[in-house]
């Protein structure tokens, strides 16, 4: 101990730059954000599931491109084995359906929801660790799978009152298309993808230059740029991409394949204004090989919300033999942050719901029978626990905690046999019987406004 730490004087201990520390409020938006998502993943059908954190580290190696690669946290064990923090969820996926094939049943639906890590430089909205929320079929080349995923994130950001979501949709088969027609050789074709993957934020001007600073020729980026920027309805503009891309084996495939999945979005009835198609969205990741997703919000600019795509050859990296898969990432930060920026959810500041006040010594009895008869009725009840117990200094708890509702059970009320309960926003008083105490709690909690 250094003599500065003896004397008291040194900073507190720091986390790790891209991580954080949780308060109680934080946490309860934060739950409450999951708890709705999952009961939306539920109502389709999806299970949970979980995973190790660490992982073996070819497990992940490979995955995820070289961008990924260096991001992964990546070190050796105590056993001088080589490991790795997992960097999504979805190769976890991949190695868990590989692990246990014989276990599940097909298609198989699972929804995880946890923390991943990526050694990112930090800022608004980009985290060291931070919690991804997944679901994912597994086993289908069916489209309504992927048109499965469009509609539950719609329904996912809805319930937490997110506006003005928008999710694009692209095809990574129509990109290998577009380059391959626009004349961009194939040793070329992820320079392309990642410079139109930055159409929106650095204009046609800003891709153009990108994919001629790495030797793509002017020809080739201009008609990249003229396919990329074709706009309007999904439709039409499929239609379009069809008749200039005639011929070509990958774009037929691509284009029937967003045909149908828009057929099943109509067919699901999910409001064609929460979706469109973005010939330029690529996706970062590595392994997509279909339909890929990302879901945008106007205001604030934030990134992107979730990332998603359909993956038919990752699993049978692990199990040498192809299962086709589809699915999509929710990243909780960004959403929690919208949330909180645009205060689109009211959560409770505390999950108490009721203090019970101890007169003296004398009345600890009295305290904790009402204490206890409130949790069983099914009320979040404390007692307080401070020593020194004078009543302002009890309600003051209340008050800064946000605990709504006070109870004091003193000489006066045990004479009249009574408890007084007291509605600390409004100040209102009642006279209750002990018998009537939960049931009339429960009342009063439930008339609060929301
Ligand atoms: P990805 O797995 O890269 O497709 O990302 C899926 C979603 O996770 C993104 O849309 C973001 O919302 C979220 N996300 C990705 N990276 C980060 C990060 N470093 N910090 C916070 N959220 C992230």
């Amino acid at each position: 101990m250094t003599s500065e730490a003896r004397a008291g004087t040194s900073r507190p201990p720091q986390v790790l730059r891209g991580m954080r520390d949780f308060l109680p409020q934080q946490m309860l938006l934060r739950q409450e954000i999951i708890e709705r998502f999952q009961t939306v993943f539920e109502r389709y059908g999806f299970e949970p599931i979980d995973t190790p954190l660490l992982e073996y580290y070819e497990v992940l190696a490979g995955k995820y491109g070289e961008e990924g690669e260096k991001l992964m946290y990546h070190f050796q064990d105590h056993g001088g084995r080589e490991v790795g923090l997992r960097y999504d969820l979805t190769v976890p996926l991949a190695r868990f359906v590989a692990a246990h094939r014989h276990e599940l049943t097909f298609p198989f639906k699972r929804y995880h929801i946890g923390p991943v890590f990526r050694a990112e430089r930090p800022q608004r909205g980009r985290y060291r660790q931070f919690w991804q929320c997944d679901v994912d079929t597994v086993g289908t080349r069916s489209m309504l799978a992927d048109a499965e995923v469009v509609s539950i994130w719609i329904e996912a950001l809805a319930s937490v009152n997110l506006p003005n979501v928008v999710i694009q949709l692209n095809h990574r088969q129509l990109l290998q298309a577009l380059a391959t027609h626009a004349g961009v050789a194939a040793e070329q074709a992820l320079t392309v993808y990642r410079a139109i993957d930055k159409l929106e934020k650095i204009g046609p001007e800003g891709v153009r230059e990108e994919m001629l600073r790495h030797g793509i020729a002017e020809a080739a980026a201009q008609a990249v740029l003229d396919l990329v920027q074709l706009r309007g309805e999904p439709g039409p503009v499929l239609a379009e991409v069809r008749a200039r891309l005639t011929g070509d084996p990958q774009a037929e495939a691509a284009v029937s394949d967003l045909l149908e999945l828009l057929r099943y979005l109509d067919l699901l009835g999910v409001d064609p204004r929460r979706y469109t198609l973005n010939l330029a969205l690529a996706r970062g990741l590595d392994y997509y090989t279909g339909p890929v997703f990302e879901a945008v919000v106007e205001e604030p600019a934030i990134g992107s919300l979730g990332g998603a795509g359909r993956y038919d050859g990752l699993i049978g990296m692990f199990l040498g033999e192809e299962i086709p898969a589809t699915g999509g990432s929710l990243g909780l930060e960004r959403i929690v942050e919208v949330v909180q920026e645009l205060q689109l959810l009211h959560v409770p500041t505390t999950v108490s719901q009721a203090l019970v006040t101890v007169f003296d010594d004398q009345h600890w009895g009295v305290a904790l029978r009402l204490t206890q008869q409130l949790r069983a009725g099914g009320i979040n009840a404390e007692v307080y626990l401070g020593e020194r117990r004078d009543l302002r200094r009890q309600i003051q708890y209340a008050d800064r905690k946000g605990i709504p509702v006070v109870l004091f059970c003193g000489p006066d009320e045990l004479a009249r046999g009574m408890v007084t309960v007291r509605e600390l926003t409004t100040g209102i008083q009642h006279q209750v019987p002990e018998a009537e105490l939960a049931a009339t709690l429960r009342r009063l909690l439930a008339a609060r406004p929301q």
